[in-house]
């Protein structure tokens, strides 16, 4: 059994969490209904009322929102209150085209700081902690997020955003940091910067990770854990929800508890949008139950991944997300295969390379192409840097094995491949320009 922040809630029975949601979302339907003009005509055209929606179970009845309509409602369009109660905005990375931006009243500042505080105690934070916020700070909710979830566990904060890699290990080494939150492209590039510098991961001060944001794999956790000599843990969320902590991952490291008080998740099949049973792989699908500026209903994460409710062992209560396989929108679809960017770096993490790699897609005499770069350690480049034909023939043979399509490796020299401080790009997909 591990510590809690807000012990309560977070080990609450399941018949007190769906008595918390049920009531709740009466109130939040509600709340959208006589505030939100552009979602009440989306339930008016379903032909759907408030007092239809008397417990989650209803939620399915109301109408979904996607990434469309959020734009097409920029910026105020889906705001659930005056201007004058909101406090801050915050926005999209824009990693998948035009940035949204989302509100927030200091109750809705208060809630996602909280569940990042829940995050940061799983993660096995005190107030005797120095937390190094290493997301970038700004319009992005990474910084933001886990800095006021810092302050509210008590944690000493080192605001550093994203960065000045030399200035961020100088800062752990001095001032005897001990749990590192960014994102694991970031985590990685930090490990291999401290390596080079001959520092031992067993002489950082670090002991544990806070690490999300963006897709990673379980093979890229254990290279972040050996490289920081750290405990990695999960977070995940998104902007349209509040942003980071919208789930996060305890000690048994075997996905991401939703914070369900909060939050009410769903799983959809994304083609026909029928809500799929528990343990299924499908789209998740989020209704925030107490956001008050920017409270979106059956919000379409696109992000693609199985919840479960099995007992977890640190005696939280709430839904398990599984690791986002990646977004649906990141999924590749080269030759007709389906291709996800994880599973090639689950690939190339099992055969010992490194995880700095890149895809590049295109397209040559209407036929599908993909290259992966990847990029070789200085120990393999000095062993075997003037014939590595044979290694990429056998990394293609493993891809070929993995991905169902045979893509072209190229093994590269040390340093080739561009690092990532936020979020990385792992593919470059040229067909898209044409
Ligand atoms: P953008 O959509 O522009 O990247 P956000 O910064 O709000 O904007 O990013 C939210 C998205 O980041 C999520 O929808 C998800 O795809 C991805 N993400 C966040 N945390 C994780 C995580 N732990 N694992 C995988 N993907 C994540
Ligand atoms: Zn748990």
């Amino acid at each position: 059994m591990g510590n809690y922040y807000q012990p309560e809630i977070e080990t609450a029975s399941r018949e007190e969490i769906l008595r918390i949601q049920n009531e709740k979302i009466v109130k939040q339907v509600k709340h959208v209904y006589d505030n939100v003009e552009y979602y009440r005509n989306l339930m008016d055209q379903k032909g759907v009322k408030p007092e239809d929606i008397k417990s989650v179970d209803d939620i399915k009845k109301l109408p979904f929102l996607s990434k469309t309509d959020l734009r097409d409602a920029y910026p105020y369009g889906l705001l659930g209150t005056d201007l004058k109660n909101c406090v801050r905005i915050q926005s999209t990375s824009g990693t998948t085209g035009r940035r949204v931006v989302a509100f927030y009243t200091q109750a809705d500042v208060d809630l996602w700081e909280e569940c990042c505080a829940r995050a940061i105690v799983a993660a096995g934070g005190t107030n005797e902690d120095v937390v190094q916020v290493a997301y970038g700070y700004g319009l992005f909710t990474g910084g933001p997020g886990l800095n006021g979830g810092s302050h509210k566990v008590g944690c000493l904060t080192l605001p550093m955003s994203s960065g000045n890699t030399e200035r961020q290990i100088q800062f752990i080494q001095d001032l005897s940091a001990t749990i590192l939150c960014c994102t694991p492209s970031y985590a990685a590039f930090i490990g291999e910067t401290m390596a080079e510098k001959g520092i031992k991961p067993e002489e950082n001060t670090l002991k544990a990770g806070i690490f999300g944001a963006e897709p990673w794999t379980e093979e890229m956790r254990q290279s972040i854990q050996k490289s920081l000599g750290i405990k990695a843990y999960d977070i995940y969320g998104l902007t349209e929800t509040s942003g980071p902590g919208v789930s996060f991952e305890c000690e048994e490291q075997t996905g991401m508890h939703i914070n369900e008080d909060h939050f009410y998740a769903e799983i959809i099949d994304p083609e026909t949008g029928e809500v799929l049973p528990d343990g299924s792989l499908g789209e998740l699908v989020f209704t925030s139950l107490d956001k008050e500026a920017f409270p979106l209903l059956r919000y379409r994460t696109r992000d693609l991944c199985v919840l479960t409710r099995e007992k977890c062992s640190c005696g939280r209560t709430h839904v398990k997300m599984s690791k986002p396989k990646g977004r649906s929108d990141d999924m590749l679809i080269i030759r007709g295969v389906n291709v996800f960017p994880s599973q090639v770096e689950t690939v190339l993490l099992n055969k010992g390379y490194t995880p700095n790699y890149q895809i590049i897609v295109d397209r040559v005499n209407n036929t599908d192409t993909m290259d992966i770069n990847v990029e070789l350690t200085p120990e393999q480049f000095e062993k075997h840097g003037n014939d590595v034909a044979p290694m990429e023939k056998a990394l293609e043979s493993a891809m070929r094995t993995m991905l169902g399509i045979g893509p072209k490796v190229h093994l590269l020299a040390p340093k080739s491949v561009v690092r990532s401080e936020g979020k990385a790009v792992r593919v470059i997909d040229n067909r898209k320009l044409v």
